[in-house]
């Protein structure tokens, strides 16, 4: 295929416009995307639909964006578990080492914290956003903003892409639009109708990384209050269904890493609706049960004349211990040197085997990353490009992959936009 040797032909008087390449949304998979496909005498433009690029990227991590993992290839592989395989290359294209290099030869190192996750060394999101507009800026990419696409149709040569404003043909095309969750920030579900148009199958969009919804009303007393590290398990399950992290109890279940995580392993099961799914949640994992019940003892001791809720706040959270104490059948007078020994193993069990009774999650909409999408098995893992339909491509949430929270899925949007984006020009250049 002959390439433009003017970048940006265009027809001004009806508003069309002819690129080399197109990227539907410039959320990080489209920016990375479009900084992957630039390359010499190969126009490419980014449409998107808000006023600004990358508008979720800035809610990321709090604001601080866990921009990726300190894992190595293999362990992001495992830690996207049936997809992983699907991955593989794209990592290999833009690994987790690779992404920290891109942005601290840009100016802005990265940190990596006790539990793997990595941030920018002064933890604001706005610096990675900059730093890909920079460089898209800075490679001759034309980005778009209030430019929604409406439509996508084949044409003689590519692809139409309509906008409100105009209709640009493309040779190759690139949809980075996203998943289903947090719509204000742009990601508003249509890419899965461009794909759909072009042939593919969508797998219906799930909520995965979102708080769950349990049958108990307690937690709803404790909400706000949080844990650092609990270890959540099926209750009578494998081994495999297990989370850790932190946890933070909400109006109507409980939030935080290890609780949304655990959402993701259970969200096939969950969307379908109609089950009770049984969690115990280890509120202190690093201490074994023999030990904590000697502990459990001294500290009833070292109290003795102290409510059992007081003595128990050296162990957890105020508010939690109130909790335990009732749910431990203890009487809340009972000087903590009088509990009985049932008393205190039913206090024991429960700061190891938390019993909660899973109903659903929150909405998708809510969901820190959306379950389902474009069906990978017709995307081909050594390009992004679809198996389908010649010269489309595909790249971050929008496709059928969604990995636990720490960093993961940010590095899986700059892996496979950086491999859509490359590919598509190398397709392009006949390469
Ligand atoms: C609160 C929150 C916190 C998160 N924190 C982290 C974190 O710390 N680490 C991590 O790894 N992941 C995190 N995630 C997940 C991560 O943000 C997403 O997986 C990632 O942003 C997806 O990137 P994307 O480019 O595929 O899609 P998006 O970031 O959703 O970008 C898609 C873009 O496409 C545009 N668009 C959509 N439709 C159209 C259209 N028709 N025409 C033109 N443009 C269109 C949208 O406006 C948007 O700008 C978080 C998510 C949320 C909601």
């Amino acid at each position: 295929m002959e390439i433009a040797a003017d970048p940006w032909p265009a027809d001004e008087s009806n508003h069309n416009m002819k690129t080399d390449i197109c990227v539907i949304g410039a959320g990080p998979a489209g920016l990375m995307a479009a900084i992957g496909a630039v390359s010499e005498r190969i126009s490419v433009t980014v449409l998107e639909a808000n006023r600004a690029a990358g508008r979720k990227l800035l809610v990321t991590g709090g604001g601080r964006c866990n921009l990726t993992h300190d894992a190595t290839i293999d362990e992001f592989v495992r830690a996207f578990g049936d997809a992983g395989r699907f991955l593989r290359h794209s990592l290999h294209e833009m690994s987790p080492e690779a992404i920290r290099t891109f942005f601290h030869d840009r100016g802005l190192p990265t940190t990596v914290e006790s539990d793997g996750c990595v941030f920018p060394a002064k933890g604001r999101a706005p610096d990675v956003l900059r730093i890909l507009q920079n460089e898209v800026e800075r490679s001759g990419v034309r980005l778009l903003c209030e430019s929604p696409v409406t439509d996508v149709a084949l044409q003689d040569d590519g692809f139409a892409v309509t906008t409100p404003a105009q209709v640009v043909a493309a040779k190759r095309l690139i949809v980075a639009t996203g998943g289903l969750s947090w719509l204000g920030t742009g990601s508003t579900g249509d890419g899965y109708r461009f794909a759909s148009a072009l042939g593919h199958a969508v797998i219906a969009p799930k909520a995965a990384l979102v708080p769950l919804v349990t049958s108990e009303k307690w937690p709803g007393d404790l909400a706000g209050v949080s844990l650092s590290d609990v270890r959540i398990r099926l209750a009578g399950a494998s081994r495999r269904t297990v989370s850790s992290g932190a946890i933070v109890f909400t109006q109507d279940g409980l939030g935080g890493p290890a609780a949304q995580d655990m959402s993701r392993l259970l969200a096939d099961e969950l969307a379908d609706g109609g089950h009770i799914i049984a969690l115990q949640i280890d509120l202190m994992p690093s201490v074994q049960e023999a030990e904590l019940d000697q502990q459990l003892q001294q500290q009833m001791a070292a109290s003795a004349k102290k409510a059992v809720s007081n003595a128990l706040a050296d162990l957890v959270p105020r508010r939690l211990a109130s909790t335990l104490r009732k749910l431990a059948g203890c009487d809340g007078d009972t000087p903590a040197g009088q509990i009985r020994k049932e008393t205190r193993r039913a206090l024991l069990k429960l700061l190891k085997a938390l019993p909660l009774h899973v109903t659903g999650t929150r909405p998708l909409a809510e969901a820190t990353v959306t379950r389902g999408g474009v069906d990978r098995r017709q995307i081909d893992p050594k390009t992004m490009g679809s198996k389908l339909c010649a010269g489309l491509f595909f790249a971050g949430e929008l496709i059928d992959v969604d990995g636990p929270c720490g960093g993961y899925n940010l590095q899986m949007c700059f892996s496979t936009g950086t491999l859509a984006g490359r590919a598509a020009a190398r397709q392009l250049a006949g390469l």
